[in-house]
């Protein structure tokens, strides 16, 4: 079947004292019906980015799209105008960022703000509006949801607070939900309550999910497919399976490896990946991991790597999967 959600070649550049920096190159990956691909990687890597992207969010002021499309219902969203993403936010794609206070207003009723949200884009009475929102808030399991209606924000737990805004995300039923980190603040068991919310609803509503990440504990839950971002790129994307029970990304490795309550293989510990991750506004030719990378060859330092293809899932940007390096570009002359 056709994909929802397409996402080719994106690149995404801000502009900062008058330079260019280049801080998602080439992200490209497929969303279907129901399906849920997680985004992980450190902070800074471009997921928040790639997210911002597809929403139509980025500061128009300081950002630009010099390449690369996002299809969307046979449309590409980056030549969309304002009007036209306005209203697909919220009711096709909708949002759930790590701070619900960034979705709510702190001196409005939470009934209210779900009302609102599904009268801007459906023509509906205000009595259906308000039957819906307590019927949306009862599914995300907000307890006497009637009583609920009429309450503010800040008297609401974190927890409960990110139910509302899954409540405000899923109630125009779009057809994507991106969630940026959306258990981060939370405490570990209401983190695991939100996360099996939003597989519950998933399968009542049949929305795809983006979940972004850093957390690939997460992931081993939740995801259909995973993409592991470094330095604005994916260097590897597969199924959940392949991501975890076959890595071939030493940066993927590397994650798992540091990841607490994995089973990583008999005789692992727990090792963080030393160093940090490039500055992208001085990022030079080459593999952006070669700094970090225990296996980085001559070549990884001169030449990004293509991507390989493990399988139709499986994709993979180093020079350790591509039999031609690192002679035949030595031979080529490209490397002194
Ligand atoms: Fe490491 Fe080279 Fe692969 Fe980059 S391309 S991850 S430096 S082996
Ligand atoms: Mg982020």
């Amino acid at each position: 079947s056709e994909p929802i959600l397409s996402v080719n070649d994106l690149h995404v550049s801000f502009v900062r004292d008058k330079k260019e920096v280049k801080t998602v190159r080439g992200v490209e990956f497929t969303l279907n019906e129901g399906e849920t691909l997680a985004i992980v990687g450190e902070s800074g890597s471009g997921k928040s980015v790639t997210a911002k992207s597809i929403m139509g969010l980025l500061p128009k002021r300081n950002t630009r799209i010099p390449q690369g499309e996002i299809l969307y219902a046979g449309r590409d969203l980056v030549k969309a105008p304002e009007r036209d993403m306005q209203r697909i936010r919220g009711s096709e794609i909708s949002m759930v960022f790590q701070d619900p206070m960034t979705s709510l207003n702190p001196t409005m009723k939470v009934g209210q703000q779900i009302m609102e949200g599904l009268r801007e884009h459906e023509s509906i009475s205000k009595k259906d509006a308000r039957a819906k929102a307590v019927e949306m808030l009862k599914l995300v399991g907000i307890p006497e949801a009637e009583r609920r209606m009429d309450m503010y924000p800040h008297q609401f737990s974190g927890g409960m607070r990110q139910r509302v805004v899954i409540a405000m995300a899923l109630v125009c039923k779009p057809k994507v939900l991106i969630a940026d980190e959306p258990t981060t603040a939370l405490d570990v068991t209401i983190q695991a309550q939100i996360l099996e919310l939003m597989q519950d609803l998933q399968q009542k509503t049949g929305t795809a999910i983006i979940l972004i990440t850093h957390d690939l504990g997460v992931v081993a839950n939740m995801a259909d497919k995973v993409a592991v971002m470094y330095a604005g790129e994916i260097v590897e994307q597969g199924t959940v399976d392949e991501i975890f029970y076959s890595p071939q990304h030493p940066y993927t490795l590397g994650l798992l490896k540091s990841m607490p309550n994995l089973e990583v293989g008999r005789g692992d510990t727990l090792i963080p990946i030393p160093g940090s991750p490039p500055n992208l506004a001085h990022l030079g030719a080459g593999c952006p991991f070669a700094a970090r990378c225990p296996h980085a060859m001559k070549v990884c330092r001169h030449f990004t790597p293509e991507r390989v293809v493990k399988s139709d899932s499986h994709k993979v940007a180093c020079w350790l999967q591509d039999a031609k390096t690192p002679a035949e570009l030595t031979i080529a002359g490209k490397i002194s």
